[in-house]
């Protein structure tokens, strides 16, 4: 019977957690769960009947899962549970990470008899909460065989290739979501200054060429709805376009709209807040053309 633990209960590791909670439970063991701020495990425990435990005890489980902000937080936790783990378990990260982060994560854990997967997730809060998550795995194909059943957050899960390739492929993913949430902005910002009502601009767009999930979905229920609820941090998705331009310098790209629209959401972190949500840029893109995307 493997045991399990998940460490990092926020936006998306709380629901994703909760999911294998409800999975370990069919077999009858608890799911072990960590969070920096301890009381969110325990609120977790008492809603979703997964074990709170202290950090180091959840290097016991068979497979842990890790959802932190960046990579270099896992290596903090991978740091802090050295000398705890067990040889044989596997470590799937799910965090957003670097893919030169990997290697070496992998090879620290080998040290330890412990397998790494790094497994970065797509579909936001919802698809968290319906555990149909795009789960996109860089790693050994054994490796992810063993673990696969056990994901229970996953609606689609889909090796990518070696080590890293997971993180590469979701730091692309969200260059693209960038580009194309930033790209929209600035369209629907010049649309309104020629006096088009929006939402009869984005219900042709969305019937056109021109559309994408900016425009189908986050700027409709976001933006002109001014709600911007924080489900991503802008902050984050700057760090993802950041890792996106790490990786066009590795291998000695030319990626110019990447470069911009990693500075562009770099400045909207700062000004904006890096707290907000990551439709939030567009209020920027609203101050550079002193307008209101309503
Ligand atoms: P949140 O900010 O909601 O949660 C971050 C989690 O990391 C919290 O559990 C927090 O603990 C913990 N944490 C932060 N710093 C540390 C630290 N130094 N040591 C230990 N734990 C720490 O982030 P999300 O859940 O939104 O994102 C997690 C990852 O998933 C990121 O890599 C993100 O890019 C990615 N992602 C997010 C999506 C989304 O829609 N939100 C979609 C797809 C991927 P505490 O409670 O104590 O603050």
């Amino acid at each position: 019977m493997m045991t399990t633990a998940f460490l990092g209960l926020g936006a998306m590791g709380s629901p994703m957690a909760a999911h294998m909670a409800a999975r370990s439970r069919e077999s009858g063991v608890s799911t072990l769960v960590w969070n920096r701020t301890f009381g969110k495990a325990e609120a977790h425990a008492a809603q979703h009947g997964s074990r709170a435990t202290p950090l180091v005890e959840t290097g016991q489980a068979d497979l842990i899962v890790s959802c932190l902000p960046t990579s270099a937080e896992v290596d903090e936790v991978l740091g802090q549970l050295r000398g705890h783990l067990k040889a044989g378990s596997v470590w799937v990260d799910c965090t957003s990470g670097h893919p030169d982060a990997a290697p070496r994560q992998r090879e620290r854990l080998q040290e330890q008899g412990v397998a790494f997967l790094d497994a970065p997730v797509s579909g936001g809060v919802t698809a968290a909460q319906s555990g149909t998550l795009t789960v996109m795995v860089g790693g050994p194909d054994a490796e992810i065989e063993t673990v696969r059943p056990h994901l229970a957050f996953a609606g689609t899960l889909i090796r990518v290739g070696d080590t890293g390739a997971g993180f590469a492929v979701k730091a692309v993913n969200n260059a693209l979501l960038a580009v194309n949430l930033w790209a929209a902005g600035e369209g629907l910002a010049i649309l309104g200054l020629h006096g088009v009502n929006l939402s009869a601009a984005l219900d042709v767009i969305n019937a056109s060429s021109g559309r994408s999930n900016t425009t189908q979905n986050l700027i409709p229920q976001r933006v002109l709805t001014r709600e911007f609820p924080a489900t991503f941090g802008l902050g984050l998705l700057a760090k993802d376009a950041g890792i996106a331009l790490d990786m066009v310098e590795s291998v000695r790209g030319s990626a110019p709209v990447i470069a911009q629209v990693t500075a562009l959401y770099r400045a909207a972190a700062r000004i904006v807040g890096p707290q907000e949500d990551h439709t939030a840029a567009l209020k920027l893109v609203e101050q550079m053309n002193g307008t209101v995307l309503a």
